[in-house]
């Protein structure tokens, strides 16, 4: 056993969670050593609680033996903020997946952080109601996961992100106290706003057991909107155009040119505007109901035609799944232009939205690799996936340093809902003050002094 990893700590866990709930076998601990980044990295063990009073438990003998933890949802971070980097426990909230509370008339709901947000979806869908953020992962991703990093997704345009919906948390802190952030009413000024602050902290200040989220009525009928563009930032510029007009659609979705052919390549052709030739194309979705609806629905109709835009119209819903479902697979789809990515997901101002895309298509030209540009450009936030092969790796570097430098020169930030994790974490400086990032280190020793929760992740060194 290895001195970050006393045999007296396992042992200790080992009582508590029982042989079937602590992992330590190495076929075992693969399955926690990657996340969606390329990196591997395997624990030295992995606790799987049932109760918040094995949280505490786990988070005092980690205090006591100084033993990083890592907490993790389903995985699916792009950045390995959920992975062991130099060994420590990983705990996994997999079997704390319990909707603990729905009120009805508080439009509240409290769960446990392993609930995954489909499922949360589906439950308040039998009532209608609704949790709006929606990361792309949504069916497969946890809600502890996406408070810790502040997930956003299509929706954010008309209803914001996770920090929008988070009412209250339990957090377990280092050493096992229990910190409970706000009282579950819609305002609170009781003095500073501790729940923003965890929102977004991926795993580095505290653990959450208990999660209490604002929901709002289900949205009666959704109507999608696919165009097809001849030159490529021409959606960047419908966007503006539709957001002056006083309409706030619920998503505005970007595909680049880039974008559009590892679909292609990867479907044999896209199932979409089949015999036309187009550079990208934009996803605009309305919601509501009754008359309202009906008039952005004509507005946005009348809008193309003058314009003399393709377009195909879905009011059914599994129509409008269909035509999502091109949109989903676009992640799986990048493979075909490189067996390695970097994925950036920046945001800048929605005015410079077309200077970047310029610059992006200008730096793939230079440096001779796949840039992909796509995602939630009503937010001016952009999925930027540089493709490469090992022989290219260097390129790629130089690429994505460029991105992120324009990025921040056009006032943007390198991350809007991804998070910094591991990977990027040698770029926050580049963003931030000295006096920020001394701040926010500061921050970090109050809630974690020795700092064993999720080391080498969020903030330089
Ligand atoms: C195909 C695909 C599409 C995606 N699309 C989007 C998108 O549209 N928008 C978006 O924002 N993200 C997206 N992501 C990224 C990812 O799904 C999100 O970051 C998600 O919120 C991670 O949730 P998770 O349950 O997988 O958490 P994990 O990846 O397991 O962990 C993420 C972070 O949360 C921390 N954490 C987990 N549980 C707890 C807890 N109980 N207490 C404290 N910290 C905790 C971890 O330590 C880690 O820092 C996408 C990923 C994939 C693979």
């Amino acid at each position: 056993m290895n001195e970050l990893f006393p045999s007296k700590f396992l042992k200790a866990l080992e009582n508590l969670l029982g042989k079937e709930r602590l992992l330590k076998e190495k076929e075992d601990l693969f399955s926690y050593s990657y996340d969606s980044s390329s990196l591997i990295r395997l624990p030295s063990a992995v606790a799987l609680p049932e109760r918040k009073e094995e949280v505490i438990e786990i988070l005092r003998l980690a205090q006591e033996y100084k033993v990083p933890i890592v907490p993790r949802g389903a995985g699916t971070a792009t950045t390995g903020s959920p992975l062991a980097h130099k060994g420590g426990l990983v705990i996994c909230f997999s079997r704390m997946d319990r909707i603990l509370e729905f009120n009805e008339e508080e439009r509240i709901v409290r769960v446990e952080p392993g609930v995954l947000n489909g499922e949360l979806k589906k439950f308040l869908k039998k009532y209608g109601f609704f949790y709006p953020p929606d990361p792309s992962s949504y069916e497969f991703s946890t809600i502890g996961g996406n408070v810790a990093t502040g997930a956003g997704g299509p929706r954010g345009l008309k209803y914001g992100t996770t920090k929008d919906y988070v009412l209250a948390l339990e957090v377990v802190l280092p050493g096992g106290k229990v910190l409970k952030t706000g009282p579950s009413t819609l305002k609170c000024v009781v003095p500073y706003n501790l729940t923003s602050l965890f929102v977004g902290s991926e795993g580095t200040l505290g653990v959450f057991t208990e999660i209490v989220l604002k929901v709002i009525p289900l949205p009666q009928k959704r109507i999608l909107f696919v165009s097809a563009h001849e030159r490529e930032e021409e959606p960047l510029e419908i966007i503006t155009e539709i957001l002056r007009k006083k309409l706030t659609p619920a998503c505005a979705e970007f595909i680049d040119k880039t974008t559009i052919l590892a679909l292609s390549k990867s479907k044999g052709s896209l199932p979409i505007f089949e015999n036309k030739n187009f550079s990208s194309l934009l996803y605009l979705e309305l919601d509501g109901e009754g008359e309202i609806l009906e008039k952005e629905k004509v507005l946005i109709e009348r809008f193309y035609k003058d314009l003399g835009i393709s377009f195909e119209k879905a009011e059914d819903e599994s129509d409008i799944e269909n035509l999502w479902e091109i949109r989903r697979t676009i992640s799986p789809s990048l493979k075909v232009l490189g067996k390695k990515r970097f994925a950036e997901d920046v945001v800048v101002p929605r005015r410079f939205m077309k200077d970047l895309l310029f610059k992006i298509r200008k730096l793939e030209k230079d440096w001779g690799l796949y840039i992909c540009c796509f995602g939630h450009a009503g937010d001016g936030n952009f999925h930027v996936n540089i493709l490469f092969d090992s022989e290219n790796e260097e390129s790629a570097i130089k690429v994505r340093e460029n991105v992120l430098k324009e990025v921040i020169e056009l006032s943007g930030t390198i991350s809007g809902e991804h998070g910094i994790g591991y990977i990027k974490r040698g770029f926050v400086n580049w963003e931030l003050s000295p006096l920020q990032i001394e701040i926010m280190k500061k921050l970090k020793k109050v809630f974690d002094p020795e700092g064993i929760l999720n080391p080498q992740v969020k903030i330089p060194d």
